[in-house]
């Protein structure tokens, strides 16, 4: 069946501009990190991907090794862009990055230019795209100097393969240093993908300070730290939850640990008739640092309750001190 995207799609997003740039986005961004890979249900993926836009979420962020396996959250993406999103082209911004394990041998992983350009290329040819609007490096790598890596985000934009580039998790002072280095070379950093949510803050420390004077937008992942800032595991384990179905970044001994202050997070939600996924995002969102919050979701529903969040971003100081404490 053919997909026409809802006519109304853009009347309740909020799109923030990223850092100093021409480029606006959406509050909430999806990333496909889990749930789009070989063994994953198609059909699912394809929903959430039609629920995503048809409220207003412009922007896919990808990865060359999301999956499993490798590549194939990329090309799961090309197959339902072909069959769905062709004629919207122009209102996504799809993003990809390098930096993590890919392919074997010295040439598949981290910040050389002989990998970047290599993996840029084969994202491209797996989504079927001319070009990526952000392209990442996804971490920084301490053996290559600074000035290839950097080097080679410009020549990919200048070679028309990238409209935009940005980094992930790169400390403040490394961000500073790149920052520095694409500036002189012309092709200004657009964006910073970290961590960031109520269990993980270092960004608090030093790194948004950065961003804002250097006029560099930013977008948190793992708003939700996988699902643990969620009621789903108040009372158990769920069979279809992440930490069950796929125990290879969040584990139940970890929701274990947190599991006090989930509870007492979702109090706070409750009394700000939130749900606590709601109140996590909201929480990110009330800084103006910050550009867009960049979930994942395994079902239309948490998308669609995941929306909400952005209808109340404000919080009272007594609910911040209370949440800081809670945090502590
Ligand atoms: P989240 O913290 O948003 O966790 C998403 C998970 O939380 C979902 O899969 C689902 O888990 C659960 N969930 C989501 N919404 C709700 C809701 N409303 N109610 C209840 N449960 C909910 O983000 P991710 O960790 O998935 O990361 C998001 C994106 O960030 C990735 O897809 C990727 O694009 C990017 N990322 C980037 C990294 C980097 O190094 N740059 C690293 C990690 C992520 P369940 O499956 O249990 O239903």
């Amino acid at each position: 069946q053919k997909y026409e995207a809802n006519a109304s799609r853009y009347e309740d997003m909020n799109y923030r501009r990223t850092g100093n740039s021409g480029l606006l986005l959406p509050e909430l961004s999806l990333g496909l990190w889990h749930n789009f890979g070989k063994n994953d249900d198609f059909e699912n993926a394809r929903n959430l991907l039609k629920c995503a836009f048809d409220n207003g979420i412009t922007h896919f962020d990808l990865a060359n090794n999301y999956g499993p396996p490798y590549g194939s959250a990329e090309t799961t993406f090309g197959k339902i862009l072909k069959k769905d999103f062709k004629k919207y082209r122009d209102e996504l911004i799809i993003s990809s990055k390098a930096g993590y394990d890919m392919w074997p041998g010295p040439y598949g992983e981290w910040g050389s230019k002989k990998y970047l350009m290599a993996s840029l290329d084969q994202s491209l040819k797996r989504m079927g795209l001319d070009y990526v609007d952000i392209f990442y490096s996804h971490r920084p790598d301490p053996e290559t100097p600074l000035e290839e890596t950097m080097g080679t985000l410009d020549l990919m934009v200048r070679q028309g393969k990238a409209l935009y580039v940005g980094i992930s998790s790169y400390s403040a002072e490394y961000t500073t240093k790149a920052a520095k280095i694409l500036k002189d070379l012309g092709t200004p950093c657009l964006i910073h993908q970290p961590r960031y949510n109520m269990f993980d803050r270092w960004v608090e420390n030093g790194l948004l300070d950065v961003l804002a004077h250097e006029g560099i937008g930013s977008i948190a992942f793992s708003p939700l730290s996988q699902g643990m800032l969620t009621d789903k595991y108040l009372n158990g384990f769920p069979d279809d939850s992440r930490a069950v179905k796929d125990g290879r970044y969040l584990n139940t001994d970890q929701i274990n640990e947190h599991l006090s202050k989930i509870r007492s997070l979702n109090e706070i939600a409750q009394e700000r008739n939130q749900s606590l996924a709601q109140m996590a995002i909201s929480w990110i969102l009330k800084d103006d640092r910050i550009t867009s919050v960049l979930i994942g979701a395994s079902k239309t529903e948490q998308i669609l309750d995941s929306l909400k969040a952005i209808k109340n971003t404000s919080f009272s100081k007594e609910e911040l001190v209370k949440i800081d404490k809670i945090l502590k």
